[in-house]
């Protein structure tokens, strides 16, 4: 697959820097894109497609690391719950691990209790992806390819993946999704950055979110939605109105404690189906910090960080405590391909899967 006819390899190597990030234990190398324009950088490798670093400055113009990772390629290789990383081929979960397509039933790997998740055993975030340093509009940015196989971690059909980082305009990053199947298959893919936009150390429940969204998907004790779109109004779901992440955390609501916090599927207001739409908001009061998501995707994943339990130590040789990173990972509903009622995740031969999602970072005066 070639890059879009309007992106093309980059030739003026000062604002894409290419350079080795490590080396897998077979001996393949693994570089790293560092990427910048006036407001923000962002580093990314070849391993997982992962966002190892994103720096973006706060209202006194101090620029800080606000997403977590690791310096290291072996950190991600020990140690990563998804940093940063595009999550597939099918992101989120997949009840029992098992969906049919055409009459077929296909068995996928159980890697979270009796579900499938985030792509099985060896997802495309453990994928060495081939990059490209590219400009669009002079804007930088690089691609990353990847073939799945036909039959890789269980799913039908080679499929032929791009995605591609581009610093649009100052503080915004777009993520565009691409991929072709020769046989059909499904397909969900998403970026799984932990964002932490007080670029410390500090717990995340004091930043203050919004999600446009009037309805969830509510999940059973395996976290795999029941089929209802129910409704935010009066629950810890409704962030339609800015909230503090941790003002209703701890309040004794059902979908709340099977989760242990935020883990849940926001069905998005859309105004219309293809278009970027906004998906949530968020400002961070010390930095003043904000940031905004835009997508063409159904849904938005709000996680609140509740596994991080101080085990994996990243960069900085820093703990990563409970609730110190948040993910906002657009995708298609969890659990579609049990749920025909969902849109549909389906990617027959001869169509294109294509969806983009925008963050942009500024500060609040
Ligand atoms: C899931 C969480 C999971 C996390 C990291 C998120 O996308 O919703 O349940 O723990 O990824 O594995």
């Amino acid at each position: 697959m070639s890059p879009d006819a309007r992106t093309v390899a980059s030739e003026r190597p000062s604002d894409v820097e290419v350079s080795r990030f490590g080396e897998l234990p077979d001996g393949r190398p693994v570089r790293q894109f560092a990427l910048r324009n006036a407001g923000i950088q962002v580093v990314i490798i070849e391993y997982g497609a992962v966002i190892v670093s994103l720096h973006t400055p706060d209202h006194r113009g101090e620029a800080g690391d606000i997403v977590l990772g690791h310096e290291t390629l072996d950190g991600y290789l020990q140690h990563s719950p998804y940093f940063g990383a595009v999550v597939g081929r099918y992101a989120n979960r997949i009840a029992g691990g098992r969906f049919s397509l055409d009459g077929t039933t296909y068995q996928l790997a159980q890697n979270d209790g009796v579900n499938h998740l985030h792509g099985g055993a060896r997802g495309f975030d453990k994928a060495l992806w081939k990059g490209t340093p590219v400009r669009e509009d002079g804007a930088p940015g690089v691609v990353l390819e990847y073939v799945s196989a036909d039959g890789e971690e269980g799913y039908p059909g080679r499929l032929d993946v791009r995605v591609t980082y581009l610093l649009r305009a100052p503080g915004e990053l777009h993520v565009r999704y691409h991929a072709v199947a020769d046989r059909p298959t499904i397909v969900n893919l998403s970026q799984h950055s932990y964002f932490n936009l007080t670029a410390s150390p500090r717990d995340v429940l004091g930043h203050v979110l919004e999600i446009n969204a009037g309805r969830f998907t509510p999940v059973d004790d395996t976290l795999i939605p029941t089929g209802e779109l129910r409704g935010v109004d009066h629950t810890p779901f409704d962030f339609r109105a800015p909230s503090a992440i941790g003002e209703c955390i701890a309040e004794s609501d059902h979908q709340l404690m099977v989760a242990g916090g935020y883990d849940h599927n926001f069905v998005l207001d859309r105004v219309s189906d293809r278009s970027l739409a906004l998906a949530a908001r968020v400002l961070e009061p010390l930095s003043r910090r904000t940031m905004e998501v835009r997508t063409t995707q159904p849904g938005v994943q709000f996680y609140s960080g509740n596994f991080l339990d101080g085990s994996v130590i990243g960069k900085g040789a820093r703990r990563y405590a409970h609730r110190t990173g948040f993910c906002l990972e657009t995708q298609h509903f969890p659990d579609s391909p049990n749920h025909p009622s969902f849109p549909s995740t389906v990617v027959r031969p001869g169509a294109t899967y294509a969806e983009e999602t925008v963050f942009s970072f500024g500060v609040e005066d």
